[in-house]
Order: C-alpha cells, then sequence, then structure tokens
C-alpha cells in the first residue's frame, strides 16, 4: 500500500484526466480502494469542497469528511453544512474543534490573536487539530487545484505530505474556476450563500473579505498581512 513511509518504493498510479471530472472520480475510487476507510477529506466547505463532497459520495456514500471548527467561521458556512448534510445523509460529517476555546487561546495568547499573529492563531485553530485527525489515518484528501495561486501550481493527484507524514490526494487539480460552478450549477448543488457576494475563497470570518482582485480569488484572505495559506499547505 501506498503509505507515507512506502513512498519512495511504491509504484504510483496514473490517471487520465480527458473526461468529465478531469479524472477526480478515477482518483477517489482509487484512493477508497487503496485506503477503505483510513482517509479522511478536511473539507473548508467552499466551492470545491461542493464538489469534492458530490464526487465522493457516488464512490463512498459514508465517507468521513472533517471540517476545521475554528469558532470563527460565518454563519453562512455553517448553514452550508446542515444543507449539505440534509443532502447527502449517509456521509459522516465530524465537526473537529482545537483544545482551546477562544477565551482560553485569548488568555494565553491576547485577544484576537487572528490580528496580530495569524499563523499562531492558524496553528493552534486548524494545523493541531488536523494533525490530531490525520493521526491514525493513513491519508487525507484536499481540493486544491492548480490554478489557485502559484502555491499550489504544482500540486499532484497524490502527494507525499511531509508536514503531516501523510499522503495528500487532491483530485481537483486540473478544475478551472469555471469548471467547478459548471459542475454546481449542473447538478444543482448546494454551497455557500457569500461566493454570490464576492468571496470566492471563505475561511474564518475575520480573516476573509470579498476578493480585492477579481484575477486572483485568494486575495480577500488576510488581507494586510502577508500570509496567504493557512499552513496546511506548506512545510
Ligand atoms: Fe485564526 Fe484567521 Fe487562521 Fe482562522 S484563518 S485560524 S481566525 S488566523
Amino acid at each position: 500500500m501506498l503509505t507515507y513511509q512506502t513512498w519512495e518504493t511504491e509504484e504510483k498510479p496514473s490517471f487520465p484526466h480527458d473526461n468529465e471530472t478531469k479524472g477526480a472520480l478515477d482518483v477517489l475510487a482509487w484512493a477508497y480502494r487503496q485506503y477503505e476507510n483510513n482517509i479522511v477529506y478536511a473539507c473548508s466547505f467552499g466551492i470545491e469542497g461542493i464538489v469534492l463532497i458530490d464526487l465522493i459520495s457516488q464512490v463512498k456514500p459514508d465517507a468521513e469528511i472533517v471540517f476545521l471548527d475554528t469558532g470563527l467561521h460565518f454563519r453562512e458556512t455553517y448553514e452550508t453544512i446542515e444543507k449539505v448534510k440534509e443532502k447527502y445523509p449517509s456521509l459522516r460529517i465530524v465537526m473537529k474543534q482545537p483544545s482551546l476555546s477562544l477565551d482560553e487561546q485569548a488568555k494565553q495568547f491576547g485577544d484576537e490573536l487572528w490580528k496580530h499573529h495569524p499563523n499562531k492563531c492558524c496553528e493552534l485553530r486548524k494545523v493541531i487539530p488536523l494533525r490530531e485527525v490525520l493521526t491514525g489515518v493513513t491519508a487525507w484528501i484536499s481540493g486544491l487545484r492548480r490554478e489557485q495561486s502559484p502555491t499550489r501550481s504544482h500540486v499532484q493527484y497524490i502527494n507525499k505530505d511531509d508536514k503531516f507524514q501523510s499522503i495528500k490526494i487532491c483530485p481537483l487539480i486540473h478544475w478551472t474556476w469555471k469548471d467547478v460552478w459548471n459542475y454546481v450549477y449542473k447538478y444543482e448543488l448546494p454551497y455557500n450563500v457569500l461566493h454570490d457576494q464576492g468571496y470566492p475563497s471563505i475561511g474564518c470570518a475575520p480573516c476573509t473579505a470579498p476578493a480585492l482582485d477579481p484575477n486572483d480569488l485568494r486575495s480577500g484572505r488576510w488581507v494586510g498581512h502577508k500570509k496567504t495559506e493557512c499552513g496546511l499547505h506548506i512545510s
């Protein structure tokens, strides 16, 4: 089996991407055959997440989906999760919370940590909780697309993830923004209404604004900071 430990010696499969899902369904079918219940999808419930959930439900209707619930998400995001639960009742959606409450975090690190030290805040509320989730599973799924940003342009379907010592599966690498929306409209999937209000990329409320540059989908994230990633996808 392809694991973090066997990465150097195991053969990696390749997948055609000249089909409707640009390889995503084949990648997911392979991943769930390979890892069965030892794989989780860490989902932000943004628009790529909605597509992936729909595809995953076709190959593994009882898949485990984990939402990193920082306690700082938009009300609309929690409403989206409820809509997804209604549409896909057999999926196992887990709300993973950080060990520190927001009050405890403020006492230990100061009020509104996201304003003066967002990397620390993301580490406490996203990176450490994901590490806890990935302990005990072999692989995880992410909705990264190559088009999203320069830091994501080299992502493969199957990646060695040194940060979490895991295997990271990214089925949507070849999807464009247009592909994502075509799929959502074609299959009438529920999605976060903030996408219709100028938010192409949606994270925690204090760190997400409408996109400043329509050509940069992530330009509304951590405005005023040099930060461009929450830390889940960088070593
Ligand atoms: Fe904290 Fe902002 Fe990171 Fe959310 S996105 S964990 S509020 S710094």
